[in-house]
């Protein structure tokens, strides 16, 4: 992302190597206590370089050259020499790979050769808009005028950045509130715009990349309004499949350039899973696993005292802290001079703080330096000698995104993944290939989603009357039915000319980008006044209820009271050393069936639109250990979200029957089975589908009454679904194999929370049978040879 070409300067290298290092921080454990799964030596990957191409102007070229670039590495030619020829490109390649460049060349080539010319540039969040707007800047090009379009810019700015600013720096919320409902006034911006850079666009996933790419559907369309035809440049980490995203984002054909031309050194990547407990346990009595958070300060503590400079990323704030202090309280008893070369890096921290911290672990004045995932986008430091990852970040491109802040030109870096005590992080650790090999996870999207294609069509009518011949961009079939609908109950006006938004005010202001739709639950600080953010109305209840401890960026807060009515959580700050996870009662009703087959003649898989209705009944209290403190009660309503399934049938012959090929269980223990393979199957998804497993949800059931047989539903936890079940239907048989797997290597003995247990369980995670859950996955999975049909 940020930063262009080579590492860290200035920084004596560390003595040791990768796999020295490990051994040092695994000296004294014994070999039957190892919690090392995995070593992976990734070789080192010699730099090269492309040439520079013959369109970019003398002065931008001599600019860059005093910025110390030589040459351009070979992907950063590949795809500025795509982008100056006008064809969409998508540029997925690893961290610190210099991604930057290869947009600034063909945008700062197009601006110089025509004085009208323009460019867009957007970034998922501020701050990393500001440090590219700085490379820019600091390139001292005159006439270029690069500006900010922020939530932040003052008024007389946002005047003369409109009319002045020839590449403006903005983000999709600004975009789609500021810039497109007053396209008119930034008309010159859309008459000379050649390119629209979006850069970390495999952050565009879920519901919010849905409506990313409505977004940029609308922005293209705007464009060729006042006669432009601008070429898309992504920026993407490394993911599976980016010439398809490219295209589900902006609509239009992408080129794909993965082929990173960067040098990096070898690296050693550890798979560590930390020991079972003696001393805790869990729900209903079973093993808990020591914290990633408490493992991480071990091994930190370790490195530190090899001179190792390293980062860890951790998933809250407060255990990014916790894991900082417990590895200077190590220290103090060993080596006490070291312990206060340990820090924890903050989200609230200025950007000037930020750069002063990461100087001092680049000159080795700091040792570690400890972090939320949150801050990923935003570190921009690389070349270290060791990365720690407390559980896995979420996908495969932030792994490596972590991951990739190691290893510099000539050195030899650590890279350990501690797996936290969840099935998806137990299944990695015990199945190297899942980490190493070709990614099976696709970045999901679903543009088609009626719930957010309906709010675009409106803003892209109030925006400009809407034509038949707009309706291809926006999905074809659907958004014709779409607007049909919309022109029904009153929303949009049939004319001569087409489709007419007639209300005074606009719909922009309705529609919440981040969020899924529905009236957003704003989270309040009681004392201030001041309001922190807004929860999604279905997260609302599991996220904000009264009790819950509530992160925002990385700050801890404790809820006071939750009306729904008034969408208002009012909250306090608090930072008690427990953590609360929801427990929610689910229901599921079928109501449209629209893909299936057959896996074999008992069993049945299908995809299809559900009404789901559930209930957060209560929440349990946990400390970071694992240990649970306590369960409270709640009262809350009944909630209804009619969303898309993935579901799988089996009949009663296959489940109890003797039959060779059936599970042979007794019929008592078919509920805990089935309960058992749904938890699973819920903490595995976000192998195949970007995303979280509180994205999801599920039910089992031995009979339900709308298929007549025991059933297994995961749903999407959105309305209208945002792509994971369609993506979970399409990966059936993957991903119940590697439900499976991750069964059957976690090491409990009758299902613990790295397997079979689930955090927000409305049953109590009871009854649930560990071994029934593997018989009914076999049935399911020896019927299922064949790639479903879609
Ligand atoms: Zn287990
Ligand atoms: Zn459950």
């Amino acid at each position: 992302m940020s930063s262009i070409g080579e590492g860290p300067s200035g920084a004596e290298p560390h003595g040791g190597n990768g796999p020295e290092l490990l051994d040092r921080v695994l000296a004294g454990t014994p070999p039957a206590e190892s919690p090392l799964r995995h070593v992976e030596r990734l070789p080192a990957r010699p730099a090269r370089h492309g040439e520079w191409p013959e369109w970019v102007p003398a002065r931008v070229l001599r600019a860059l050259r005093a910025r110390g670039t030589e040459l351009p590495w070979s992907h950063q030619s590949r795809a500025a020499e795509a982008a100056h020829g006008g064809e969409h490109v998508v540029l997925a390649t690893g961290t610190a790979s210099g991604k930057s460049l290869a947009y600034q060349l063909p945008v700062l080539a197009a601006l110089e050769r025509d004085p009208r010319a323009t460019a867009l540039y957007l970034s998922p969040t501020k701050a990393l808009g500001a440090d590219q707007l700085r490379a820019v800047e600091e390139l001292g090009l005159d006439g270029i005028r690069p500006a900010t379009h922020d939530g932040d810019t003052p008024t007389e700015e946002r005047e003369w950045t409109r009319a002045h600013s020839r590449w403006v720096f903005t983000n999709p919320d600004m975009l789609h509130h500021s810039i497109l409902p007053r396209h008119h006034r930034w008309a010159r911006l859309f008459r000379g715009l050649t390119h629209v850079v979006v850069d970390e666009c495999h952050t565009y996933r879920g519901v919010f990349g849905s409506h990313i790419a409505l977004l940029l559907r609308r922005l293209h369309r705007i464009a060729r309004h006042h006669g432009s035809h601008p070429v898309f440049v992504l920026a993407s980490a490394t993911i599976a499949e980016p010439a398809q995203l490219g295209q589900r984002l902006t609509g239009q054909r992408c080129l794909a350039v993965t082929e990173d031309g960067s040098p990096r050194g070898a690296r050693a990547v550890a798979l560590w899973e930390p020991p079972l407990l003696d001393e805790i346990t869990g729900e209903n009595g079973v093993p808990v696993r020591r914290s990633a958070g408490a493992e991480t300060a071990r091994v930190l503590s370790d490195l530190v005292l090899e001179s190792a400079r390293c980062l860890a990323f951790v998933r809250s704030r407060v255990g990014a802290e916790l894991a900082a202090v417990g590895a200077g309280r190590a220290l103090r008893e060993v080596a006490p001079e070291l312990a206060d070369r340990v820090a924890a890096y903050r989200g609230g921290y200025l950007p000037e703080q930020r750069r002063e911290l990461e100087r001092a672990l680049l000159s080795g004045k700091l040792l570690a330096l400890t972090t939320t995932n949150a801050l990923e986008l935003g570190v921009d430091i690389s070349g270290l000698d060791a990365v720690v990852l407390a559980g896995y970040p979420g996908t495969l491109a932030s792994f490596w995104q972590q991951a990739g802040r190691a290893g510099r030109e000539g050195g030899d870096a650590l890279v350990v993944f501690v797996a936290r005590d969840d099935p998806l992080d137990t299944y990695l650790v015990h199945h190297p290939s899942a980490v190493f090999d070709k990614p099976v996870e696709a970045t999901v999207l679903d543009p088609g989603n009626p719930h957010v294609l309906h709010p675009h069509l409106e803003c892209a009518a109030a925006e400009l009357p809407l034509g038949e011949h707009d309706l291809d961009a926006f999905g074809g079939a659907a958004a014709r039915e779409a607007v049909e609908e919309l022109r029904s109950a009153g929303r949009l006006r049939a004319r001569p000319k087409g489709w007419y938004w007639t209300s005074r005010t606009p719909p922009h202001r309705t529609v919440e980008l981040r969020g899924s739709g529905g009236q957003q639950v704003m989270v309040v600080e009681g004392d201030t006044g001041r309001v922190l953010g807004t929860v999604d109305p279905e997260s609302a209840h599991g996220l904000v209820h009264p009790g819950a401890v509530y992160l925002h960026r990385g700050e801890s807060f404790v809820v006071d009271e939750l009306d729904t009515e008034e969408g208002i959580a009012l909250v306090h700050a608090e930072d008690p050393e427990w953590h609360t996870t929801p427990r929610e009662e689910t229901d599921i009703t079928v109501l449209e069936t629209q893909r299936g087959h057959r896996l074999a003649p008992s069993v049945a898989a299908h995809l299809g639109s559900v009404e789901v209705t559930s209930r957060v009944v209560g929440y349990l209290r946990r400390l970071p250990s694992g240990e649970i403190l306590d369960q409270a009660p709640l009262d809350l309503p009944a909630r209804r979200l009619t969303t898309l399934a993935v579901w799988y049938t089996l009949d009663q012959e296959s489940l109890t029957g003797s039959a060779p090929g059936s599970a042979g269980l007794d019929p008592a223990r078919v509920p805990g089975a089935l309960h058992a393979a749904e938890h699973a199957a819920i903490g595995l998804l976000p192998l195949f589908a970007t995303c979280d497993r509180w994205d999801i949800g599920g039910v089992s059931t031995a009979s339900h009454p709308d298929t007549g047989e025991a059933t297994v539903f995961v749903h999407d936890g959105h309305p209208g679904g945002a792509g994971f079940a369609e993506r979970g239907f399409a990966a059936l048989h993957p991903w119940l194999a590697a439900t499976r797997e991750a069964i059957v290597s976690c090491e409990c003995p009758a299902g613990c929370p790295s397997c079979v247990q689930s955090p927000k369980c409305g049953n109590g995670n009871e009854p649930l049978d560990k071994a029934g859950a593997v018989a009914v996955l076999d049935v399911v999975l020896a019927g299922d040879q064949a790639v479903p049909t879609e």
